[in-house]
């Protein structure tokens, strides 16, 4: 199997996913537990649920 020469960086991820954030907001779904807008196919930011159960401990306190 074949591995990628070089990953990308924490960084460069970490760019990516706020560019997607940042320009995508129409494919932003409401959060069925709390009503916060979520990303679809990741776990809610404010609650972190997904598919009706925990994908994220809370932000506690
Ligand atoms: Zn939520």
């Amino acid at each position: 199997m074949a591995v990628p020469y070089g990953r990308k960086s924490r960084a460069k991820s970490r760019m990516h996913r706020a560019a997607t954030m940042k320009y995508a907001p129409k494919a932003w779904n409401a959060c069925p537990n709390c009503g916060e807008p979520r990303m679809p196919h990741f776990a809610c930011g404010s609650c972190g649920a997904y598919k009706n159960r925990q994908a994220r401990p809370l932000a506690a306190d």
